[in-house]
């Protein structure tokens, strides 16, 4: 018998493309001997729409973009009948990646791919998961943040708060949000001003770091209660920083697997990554990414939940050098998302 699973992708989010770019390549990579495809398509404006069983991977992220057949109502009733033995939400940002998906399917007794709702939401929120990390003794990057109420009411006091908490450069970010959007790095106050406008068209909350001179360190790790890492690498970018472009249009940023570092690094990364890992109460899969500093400290910057899964991207790379190739990783995710459920009965 296959396992019927409903693939979710797009998303209302400002990663919907890069959603849609994976969706492609795992409608490419999914073994249909083993499991029959439905994929169901959320629109950037939050319309849910569910294709017919797929036959053949996408040729197109333009064909994977659905309309008609009924629309959210048809989905939910689908998911409420236990249409999908599993789903799949291969969501990245807010809607989809942050727990909000995770509690519909959780109130639907559907199992999913993935964190669960707790994990998903804190994972997202990087002053969440930072106090989190904290809570856990992981070292991390000093940092401070606002919301856009405390900002409207005097901009040039925040910037002077910021300039002494934090100091140049800084890095500011949406707290909840991924693929580098809405994030800059700033050396002045009108690079902070501007920067901190910008951050507030994504998210009402905004964190600002110190930004450090550090390699760039990741690691993926898969699993439940006994969650075990992949091989660990590293970012080059070419540019000052890994922004969207360098991510998922220039093309050359350099990953380098596995990361020129040392087995003691190795052991000390992979400890702290589980660390972390637990602290939120991950469960199925995370990228964890870590800044080594001149000092050979290892700080940790954030986990996705649902990392960039092409298979080009980091998290698979780091899995296939492990000897996981990408059709199997698909599988070991969602048979974890499937014994997570089977353990909460
Ligand atoms: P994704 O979810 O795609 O990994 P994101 O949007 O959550 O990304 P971050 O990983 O926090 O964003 O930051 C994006 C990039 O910005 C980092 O990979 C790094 O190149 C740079 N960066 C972020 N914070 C800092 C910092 N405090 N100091 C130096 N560089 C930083
Ligand atoms: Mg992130
Ligand atoms: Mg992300
Ligand atoms: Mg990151």
């Amino acid at each position: 018998m296959k396992t019927k699973l409903g693939l979710l992708y797009g998303g209302k989010s400002a990663e919907h493309n890069v959603s849609l770019q994976t969706a492609k390549a795992v409608t490419a990579a999914i073994n249909l001997n083993k499991f029959d495809v439905y994929p169901v398509y959320i629109s950037l404006d939050g319309t849910w729409t569910e294709g017919e069983k797929l036959e053949a991977p996408a040729k197109t992220v333009e064909e994977l973009k659905l309309t008609g057949n009924g629309g959210t109502e048809h989905v939910l009733s689908m998911l409420a009948q236990n249409k999908y033995d599993v789903v799949f939400p291969l969501l990245h940002g807010p809607n989809g990646e942050d727990g909000t998906v995770q509690g519909l399917l959780e109130v639907l007794n559907v199992p999913y791919v993935g964190n669960g709702v707790l994990a998903s939401s804190a994972g997202m929120d990087k002053i969440i998961m930072k106090s989190v990390f904290a809570q856990a003794g992981l070292k991390q990057v000093n940092y401070t943040h606002m919301t856009r109420a405390k900002w409207e009411q005097n901009k040039e006091e925040a910037c002077i708060t910021i300039e002494e908490e934090i100091g140049w450069p800084c890095f500011v970010k949406p707290a909840n949000l991924g693929s580098s959007v809405g994030i800059s790095k700033c050396q002045s106050r009108d690079q902070l001003t501007s920067a901190m406008e910008e951050a507030f068209q994504f998210d009402r909350k905004v964190i600002i770091e110190e930004g450090v001179t550090a390699r760039e360190i990741e690691v993926g790790i898969l699993g439940n209660d006994e969650p075990e890492c992949s091989v660990i690498g590293e970012i080059l970018p070419k540019k000052d920083f890994y922004d969207y472009k360098a991510k998922y249009e220039d093309g050359d940023t350099a990953l380098i697997i596995p990361a020129d570092i040392t087995e003691a690094q190795q052991k000390e990364m992979k400890e702290l990554a589980i660390r972390a890992y637990q602290s939120l109460d991950c469960s199925g899969l995370v990228r964890a990414d870590f800044f080594l500093t001149e000092n050979g400290d290892f700080l940790i910057n954030e986990v996705n939940t649902m990392p960039g899964f092409t298979p080009f991207s980091m998290f698979p790379l780091l899995w296939k050098e492990a000897g996981v190739e990408y059709p199997e990783l698909i599988e070991k995710m969602v048979e974890l998302g499937i014994e997570r459920h089977a353990e909460k009965q």
